[in-house]
């Protein structure tokens, strides 16, 4: 593989050849991939990145991904950064804006992490993709399996939104509900991997999955202007997703890419599944596990593998923490709705509602650039704001009857 390395741990430093692994041998610490990033200096020019296509997979340089590697491309990726005045405002803040993950091609983030997954599934000779799913990585799995001719399985709490799981089962997959949290699926599926030796995208295939994200950041350096924002506000579950977005505006900064300078760090999680958000607020250096309740199941991990380097990630970069009640979620979807015309699920509802109160609490400067990462779309959720929208005006087909309900408009 050109650029990289192999896999090193992230406790231990010791180094492991490239493998669907993802605990240190020696010391059980998480393994991460490692680049030599002084040829990728040498052989890549930012200016090349512009001549790809327009999907994440710009920067194939950038992601565990071999020469040869097959790429399953559902069309990921360089998704819009939408300037958000009409929520800054709302917001009290006067450079915002939102980087719209919505309208991924299975409608979330995941499929930054599935596409750079499969790749190194498909390169290792695994048959079968597999994930425990908190909903959005389910369907992401299921489709991209789908597209590349495998089998594949995907475990998820029985209690999952009725969308998404029609939204994974109709690509053909074998749908498994477990009775039981997430976190239990997920310890489930540990064993299974073991036990069945399948390719477990979040699971073994963990050093891997987890550096699609970085492709958030990459693109939105790009589409500032090779800059970083001052501030982001990312939403945490597993604590993937915003550990690697730091990554990527960091490597960029490495590469000599992007201005010098540093990116603050903020997190979202949701009031009723908050480890990173208590452990942050409390001062604590290590995330305690918790039982989660919160109608933002697609953020309810209560013992999130990346805690403890998500808390680190936030800290070191001077960012913050915060986390919504389930009224704030919903208020933050329809805020987010009413101002940009964006409908995000439950999780884009938590980062919304966090960074409105990171912004009144002073956390976020109005003067800062800052980007929202909006990770999933409106119609998984769909429940949580059925009841909340205005019904239809339901009339006779005539004029007279349009004009009697003019009284009840909507400005
Ligand atoms: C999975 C998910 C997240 C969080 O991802 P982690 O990398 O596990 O922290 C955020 N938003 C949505 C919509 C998700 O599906
Ligand atoms: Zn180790």
């Amino acid at each position: 593989m050109s650029f990289i390395l192999g896999l090193r741990c992230g406790s231990c430093g010791r180094r492991a050849a490239l493998a669907p692994v993802h605990v240190c041998p020696e010391c059980f610490g998480p393994l991460g991939i490692e680049y030599d990033y002084a040829a990728l200096a040498r052989s890549v020019r930012r200016e090349d990145f512009a001549a790809g296509p327009p999907t994440m997979w710009r920067y194939r340089a950038l992601l565990p991904v071999g020469d040869e590697a097959p790429i399953i491309d559902l069309g990921t990726g360089f998704t819009p950064l939408l300037r958000a005045d009409n929520l800054a405002r709302a917001l009290g803040l006067q450079h915002l804006y939102i980087k719209n993950d919505a309208v991924n091609p299975t409608y979330s983030f995941k499929d930054r992490v599935v596409g750079v997954a499969i790749s190194a599934a498909l390169e290792f000779g695994c048959e079968t993709l597999a994930c425990a799913s908190t909903g959005n990585l389910a369907a992401s799995v299921a489709a991209h399996a789908a597209k590349a001719g495998m089998p594949s399985y995907v475990f998820i709490p029985a209690d999952l939104e009725p969308p998404k799981v029609l939204n994974a089962a109709i690509y053909g997959t074998n749908l498994v509900a477990v009775n039981g949290s997430y976190d239990q699926v997920n310890r489930l599926c540990s064993e299974i991997a073991d036990a069945f030796g399948w390719a477990f995208v979040n699971i073994n295939l963990r050093a891997f999955y987890s550096e699609g994200s970085k492709t958030l950041a990459y693109e939105t350096a790009e589409q500032l202007g090779w800059r970083a924002p001052d501030h982001i506000v990312s939403p945490i579950a597993g604590g993937s997703v915003l550990t690697k977005i730091a990554k990527g505006f960091g490597e960029l900064r490495e590469l000599g890419w992007i201005p010098a300078g540093r990116t603050r760090i903020s997190g979202a999680q949701a009031a009723g599944c908050a480890p990173v958000t208590g452990a942050f607020l409390s001062g604590a250096e290590h995330v305690s596990p918790v039982r989660a309740h919160t109608i933002a199941k697609s953020l309810a991990i209560g013992n999130p593998a990346d805690g403890d380097l998500a808390l680190r990630t936030i800290r070191n970069s001077g960012g913050s923490a915060e986390m919504a009640t389930d009224e704030e979620i919903i208020a933050g979807m329809q805020l987010l709705a009413s101002t940009e015309g964006i409908f995000t699920e439950t999780a884009g509802g938590v980062t919304v509602a966090c960074a409105r109160r990171l912004a009144a609490a002073g956390h976020i400067d109005p003067e800062e650039t800052v980007v929202l990462y909006i990770t999933g779309n409106g119609l998984k959720t769909p429940e949580v704001v059925s009841s909340i929208v205005a019904p239809a005006r339901q009339i006779a087909p005539t004029l007279e009857a349009f004009a009697q309900t003019m009284s009840g408009a909507v400005a």
